[in-house]
């Protein structure tokens, strides 16, 4: 039985995803009216520019957003503008005024959370943001509900597209960064400005808010540990291939327990050899996974298309259609969970593998030298490979040395690489990557 009281909406926003977002509010009408058990009616659409050749009609166009997500005839705002502000503003304003709110907005989440989810507790309405982290994949709403009882101990995952396509190119033709980039953007998958990207702002912000569902605490994105791909060259690439592993930007979360019995978060982005042989080393080009470990559910695995209009839209018309829902039956979903507070653990506080690869001086007993080194600072060597190094008419002009380390925290890494700097033997460290994804 449909409700006579129409559900309305005002969506802010008309890109990428917000003109995906009408289009099924449009198209889906009465299949979304029987879901809700009220029809969704758009009340307005909110755009910088108003014009006649927008693809809605022009009445319900307007650049007065203030105006817009404060009107009686609105309950639920869908925020699709970005970046921090106006959305900010806006939001706050919505909420101020009792209405629920859907954003795919990570930028603004992983600063405001805080801000965001008190006014929308002070408002007891709906604040929902499954969009803003790998677009389609359903990965919010399973770690704040089905998860609900469980333990999460780790979330790990490939969360930026346009990343993840540089280095499978990388990885597939042997090409350079500078040319995967350029590839990236003919295709349309890196903007003309790549930060936000290439140097993991856009994964450190996803991270910040899987962290702090996953874990029951305020995460921002200053509290995530990062690192790009911008200095990832093909030598890593054809090491990580030698080692059986592939390179992938990760976000991980994770619970960690010190040496003094403290739990702590630790959330922090960065390229990582992954073994081929792992559910992530498969996921290739614009696509995203995202792998969740809890104590009682083991793994699970969410993969899929992380970015794009009509994916990015879906899972915003599914919150829209949750927070219709509640609003019909007069409830609310699932508030902030923020009652563990955990800290938050320094990178050297972190226990993981690691690739060092050095250019070192060709010549007897400098393996020897090298491996002391790792061992005066209690950093154990797994592997270690030795390769000669060419100039451009095949002629050995140097050596390569690659070490592959069992696990040992980030602090005693970080003094083991400062220290290999120092010596004669080694020219330089050329790259520090870390291995994810071995279990040991
Ligand atoms: P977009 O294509 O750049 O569209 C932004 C829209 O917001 C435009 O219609 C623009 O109006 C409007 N807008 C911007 N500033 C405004 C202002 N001050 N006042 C009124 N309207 C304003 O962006 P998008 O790609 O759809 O992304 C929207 C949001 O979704 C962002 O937060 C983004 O991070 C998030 N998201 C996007 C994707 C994706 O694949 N695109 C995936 C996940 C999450 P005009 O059209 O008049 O300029």
């Amino acid at each position: 039985m449909l409700n006579e009281e129409p559900v309305g909406v005002a969506v802010l926003g008309l890109g990428n995803v917000g003109s995906e977002v009408v289009r099924i509010i449009e198209d889906s009408a009465d299949d979304l009216a029987a879901r809700i058990g009220a029809p969704l009616v758009l009340r307005g659409v909110g755009v910088r520019r108003v014009a006649a050749d927008r693809g809605v009609p022009a009445e319900l166009l307007t650049d007065n957003i203030e105006e817009l997500v404060s009107r009686d005839d609105v309950d639920i705002v869908v925020e699709l503008m970005g970046p921090v502000e106006p959305a900010r503003k806006a939001i706050l304003l919505a909420l101020e005024h009792g209405k629920s709110v859907v954003t795919a907005n990570k930028a603004l989440l992983s600063r405001s959370t805080g801000e965001l989810a008190d006014a929308a507790e002070r408002a007891r309405v709906d604040l929902y943001f499954e969009a803003a982290v790998a677009g389609a994949i359903p990965v919010i709403r399973p770690l704040t509900q089905s998860l609900a009882g469980d333990t999460v101990r780790r979330v790990a995952g490939i969360v930026n597209g346009t990343t993840n396509y540089i280095l499978s190119e990388m990885d597939s033709t042997g090409t350079d960064y500078a040319s995967a980039l350029a590839d990236a953007r003919a295709l349309g998958y890196a903007e003309a400005d790549p930060t936000a990207d290439v140097e993991g702002f856009d994964a450190a912000a996803k991270a910040a808010i899987l962290a702090s569902i996953a874990f029951h605490t305020r995460v921002t994105a200053d509290d995530v540990y990062r690192e790009g791909i911008s200095n990832i060259t093909p030598d890593d690439v054809a090491s990580a291939r030698a080692l059986g592993c592939t390179i992938k930007l990760l976000s991980i979360c994770e619970r960690i327990t010190t040496a003094e019995g403290q739990q702590r978060v630790s959330a922090r982005v960065y390229p990582a050899l992954v073994p081929s042989s792992h559910p992530l080393a498969t996921v290739n080009g614009a696509f995203n996974a995202v792998v969740v470990e809890a104590e009682a559910a083991g793994r699970l695995m969410f993969y899929g298309q992380g970015a794009g209009g009509a994916p990015t839209a879906s899972a915003v018309t599914g919150d829209l259609v949750m927070a219709a829902r509640n609003r019909v039956q007069g409830s609310r979903g699932p508030r902030e969970s923020k009652y563990a507070q955990l800290p938050i653990a320094p990178i050297g506080d972190i226990v993981t593998r690691y690739y060092v690869s050095m250019d070192v001086a060709d010549k007897p007993g400098v393996l020897s030298t090298v491996a002391a080194e790792f061992a005066q600072h209690e950093v154990s060597i797994a592997e270690v490979r030795q390769e000669g190094v060419a100039d451009e008419d095949g002629r050995r002009v140097g050596a390569r040395v690659v070490v592959v380390t069992h696990r040992a925290p980030e602090a005693a890494l970080s003094e083991t690489v400062a220290a290999l700097a120092d010596l004669d033997a080694v020219q330089r460290v050329a790259s520090v990557l870390r291995l994810e994804g071995t279990g040991q």
